[in-house]
């Protein structure tokens, strides 16, 4: 019998916690790293691989597969996770988060399977996978291009090049994903460099928006269902999400940006993350 949409949402919202307890295993294995961004990113990023991506785990370089640059690189943890759940790389794998010589650093590498760009210098992942995107029309390929960039990452003045650039292509098969968690390195993002509104910005520059809730799993597979939004354009979808979500002592504040964790900081994070 084949999975109705409420099961699957159910399906995605365990793998998501399962990524959330991954992303605090790996962070406490490294001695530290980026849970805030990681946790805010990851149902998200569960729905693409899990549901919405055309992608071939044991065939990671497969010509025809949908592409995923992580701009916002800091959360690496939280693609690492994914990418271990899906198969690219070994569960073991998360237990050598920012270890010497392991390909899963505190940023991406694309000597990790699954990984399409390296990033963490932010503020360039937009443009490459606008690259992406124009490549995929020149070698008449339909495979479609997701982005994740920061609210934070927003600062960057190099997105907004690209942002003009891609809507000038009608790049319909671009989708740019900002994780609008209200937060960035070192405070809240409206008292560093406001960029609100963030829809009317991206609406100037030529692209399709949507604004979502990046933690409703059922809105998050309907609107990734739903793409593109306008076949001259490419979508921007402004998720508003929570910083460190699902640990409560990690939720909303810039503390849990980067922040270091112990064994019994990781013992109280994964008892809020059991099994409901
Ligand atoms: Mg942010």
């Amino acid at each position: 019998m084949s999975e109705t949409r409420d099961e699957r949402v159910k399906r995605l919202e365990a793998v998501a916690r399962q990524v959330r307890r991954d992303i605090w295993r790996a962070v406490r294995a490294g001695g530290g790293g980026h849970v805030g961004g990681s946790s805010s990113a990851a149902d998200i990023l569960t729905a693409l691989y899990f549901h919405r991506m055309k992608i071939r785990p044991q065939e990671p370089k497969w010509p025809d597969r949908d592409r995923f640059v992580l701009s916002k690189g800091h959360a690496n943890a939280g693609l690492g996770a994914v990418l271990a759940q899906a198969g690219f790389i070994d569960d073991a794998v998360l237990d050598k988060f920012y270890a010497y010589e392991s390909p899963f650093g505190m940023h991406p590498d694309i000597k990790m399977a699954g990984v399409e760009m390296c990033t963490g210098a932010l503020g360039h992942g937009l443009a490459v996978a606008m690259g992406m995107a124009l490549g995929a029309r020149m070698q008449k390929k339909s495979f479609h291009t997701f982005v994740m960039i920061g609210d934070g990452e927003l600062h960057e003045g190099s997105n907004w090049e690209a942002a003009m650039a891609a809507a000038h292509h009608k790049l319909s098969d671009l989708t740019a994903i900002i994780d609008a968690n209200r937060i960035c390195q070192s405070g809240r993002v409206e008292e560093v460099i406001g960029v609100d509104p963030l829809a009317d910005k991206w609406r100037a520059f030529g692209w399709a928006v949507r604004e979502i809730d990046g933690h409703d799993m059922a809105e998050v597979v309907d609107t990734l269902d739903a793409l593109p939004l306008d076949p001259q354009r490419p979508t921007a979808l402004i998720a508003h999400t929570v910083k460190g979500k699902g640990v409560s002592f990690a939720e909303d504040t810039y503390v849990w940006h980067s922040n270091s964790v112990n064994d019994e900081i990781l013992a109280k994070a994964l008892a809020e993350l059991e099994e409901k």
